[in-house]
């Protein structure tokens, strides 16, 4: 048995998909030890993991940003005690702090694996902060040297530290047909295991009450507050021969709506892979998961994106041809509909999505992670 040390930061994207690993290594006979933020603590124990809250810990709103030292010091007083570190790409000391205790390290990408040029992409095109740091590269190193020491990084730039400074085994949930140069990544150190999908502690939604075609709606669970462009999506498909499953999240008062027309169900958070196994179209702000999940369905996309690397990810939803997109500042009601219409109409989106779909079923997911670290440990 393998005492494995899990270690995340609070952010659903980036730890969604790996608790689902954690529950494969508990189902091999290992123990899994994971370090989180407390309101984590029912998910990561519902896998089956020991969890530890990070040392420190104090709710708040600087809590976020505050959680990479807290996670820090917590590995730094246990991890000694475990065969290896376990960590997503976010938690960039993983590998430097994994190799000041003795122990191996493997990393996970919730993300596009990334490279300075994947990373220059993002900054050129994403959200304010990420434009900031990756477009500028002095910004970058000089926001660097600080973290640098803090966190005993072997290289003074953040970028070189994670391009640089990385483990031998990194794992990557999308397809390497869906990654953005694929061919930059080495095949010994990166596997592209595809998305991550396990059982989730969900409701089950009645779906005899959406005829088809189903079109499912979300902006994910991060940049979600957004009421006009839920209005507009009311305006396109309100009484229109189609079911609308729609997610507005937790910040959003659905009063504020207006009327909701007899076609629409929505609710702040939806079994999103109960959803997609039956929806014909998957109208998304490009978060990486989501993206990731409706290639596992095989479902088309209409993406929104709405900051961050979601614009990166739009952009490769239409060049692989599994979707389309709307710039979010100039959308309105009508776009969105023809749009949709034609997604719809033109099988082709779903041809090619359906063979993305096969893609993912046998790139191996959280199995073959689990295997690849046990073997490497087993050497
Ligand atoms: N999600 C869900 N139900 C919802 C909204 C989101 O289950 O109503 C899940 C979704 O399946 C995905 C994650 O939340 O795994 C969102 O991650 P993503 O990277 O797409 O977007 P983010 O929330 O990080 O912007």
């Amino acid at each position: 048995m393998k005492r494995i040390l899990m270690v995340n930061l609070p952010f659903s994207g980036h730890t969604n998909p790996t608790l689902d690993l954690a529950r494969t290594f508990v189902d091999l006979g290992h123990e899994v030890t994971y370090i989180h933020s407390p309101t984590w603590r029912d998910k990561i124990e519902a896998t089956g993991a020991i969890f530890i809250p990070y040392d420190h810990y104090e709710a708040g709103k600087t809590a976020e940003i505050k959680s990479w030292a807290w996670a820090y010091e917590t590995i730094k007083r246990i991890g000694q005690n475990f065969d290896c570190l376990v960590y997503e790409m976010l938690f960039t000391a993983g590998k430097a702090l994994a190799d000041q205790l003795g122990i191996p390290s493997f990393r996970l990408f919730s993300t596009f694996a990334l490279n300075e040029q994947v990373l220059s992409d993002c900054g050129r095109t994403g959200g304010f902060y990420l434009t900031l740091i990756f477009r500028f590269p002095i910004l970058q190193r000089l926001l660097s040297r600080p973290l640098a020491r803090r966190f005993g990084w072997r290289y003074t730039d953040m970028v070189r530290e994670m391009i640089d400074n990385a483990p031998e085994f990194n794992f990557v949930y999308t397809v390497k047909d869906f990654q953005i140069y694929p061919d930059q990544f080495p095949a010994e150190h990166y596997y592209f295991v595809g998305p991550s999908i396990g059982p989730r502690q969900e409701n089950n939604l009645d779906f005899s009450n959406f005829p088809d075609p189903i079109v499912y709606i979300s902006l994910g669970t991060l940049l979600n507050d957004s009421p006009d462009f839920f209005k507009k999506c009311i305006q396109a498909f309100g009484n229109q021969k189609l079911s609308v499953i729609m997610s507005i999240g937790d910040k959003i008062d659905a009063r504020k709506l207006g009327d909701i027309p007899d076609n629409i169900f929505l609710a702040p958070f939806l079994p999103q892979l109960q959803i997609l196994e039956r929806a014909s179209l998957f109208i998304t702000h490009g978060g990486m998961n989501s993206v990731n999940e409706a290639l596992y369905y095989g479902v088309p996309m209409l993406v929104v994106p709405m900051g961050n690397d979601q614009p990166r990810v739009a952009q490769q939803v239409v060049d692989v041809h599994v979707g389309k997109c709307l710039n979010k500042c100039s959308l309105t009601a009508q776009q969105l509909q023809e749009s949709a219409e034609e997604l719809l109409k033109n099988k082709s989106y779903r041809k090619r999505a359906q063979a993305f779909q096969n893609k993912c079923r046998a790139a191996g997911g959280n199995q073959r992670i689990a295997q690849q670290i046990l073997t490497a440990l087993n050497k």
